[in-house]
């Protein structure tokens, strides 16, 4: 089974991701993290990522073919991060089918409120929530949480700006693969609601 994840910044879709990992024993990747990954062994990926530039499409086909090809994907797999284009889905269609696109529901003020309390773990890449978290070091590896860089007011906005301008060719390149989820309920509500519709199909 291969599943995308389409959603706002904040929607949840790495918490989805884990949480649909456990119940079906699929990989999770996560591009952001791919991408960062390969930028330790290959300075053309890590020169573009200091300086702040997006990997083209082309670059993006070749980093995940090669890591959607490697053996713990073959049971499938949930990406998350990506595609965030249609160009980009158009791409991951001549990679491979993909089973599900799952899509998170979210209203804008939600994703602001999340983001704005939003602390992530640089280390582990666990992230966690001001409003139900008062530490300030991860309580899986310990490291010191951080703000990310791209979840300031200004970015934020940014970021939601990217999302809108793409959704649309998104959901509608996916209609036959569409699973649309309530992305505003506990991270359990929400792994339960996609797993529902997941086994429904
Ligand atoms: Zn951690």
């Amino acid at each position: 089974m291969k599943i995308v994840l389409i959603g706002a910044p904040g929607s949840g879709k790495g918490t989805l991701a884990a949480g649909l990992e456990r119940r079906f024993g699929l990989k999770h990747l996560s591009f952001g993290q791919i991408v960062r990954g390969v930028a330790k062994t290959n300075p053309r990926v890590k020169a573009l990522i200091d300086g702040g530039n997006m990997i083209d499409d082309a670059l993006a086909k070749e980093i995940l073919t090669g890591r959607i090809n490697q053996p713990d994907c073959q049971n499938g797999f949930i990406l998350d991060g990506f595609p965030r284009s249609l160009a980009q889905a158009k791409m991951l269609k001549e990679i491979m089918e993909i089973d599900f696109a799952i899509y998170l529901k979210i209203s804008e003020s939600e994703v602001f409120r999340r983001l704005g309390n939003r602390l992530s773990c640089p280390n582990c890449n666990a992230v966690y929530s001001r409003q139900n978290y008062d530490q300030d070091v991860c309580k899986t590896c310990g490291a010191k949480l951080v703000v990310r860089a791209d979840d300031t007011t200004e970015t934020i906005k940014k970021r939601i700006e990217i999302f809108n301008a793409n959704i649309k060719d998104l959901l509608k390149f996916y209609k036959n693969q569409l699973l649309e989820i309530d992305a505003e309920g506990t991270p359990d509500a929400v792994v339960q609601a996609a797993s529902n519709l997941i086994m429904k199909e």
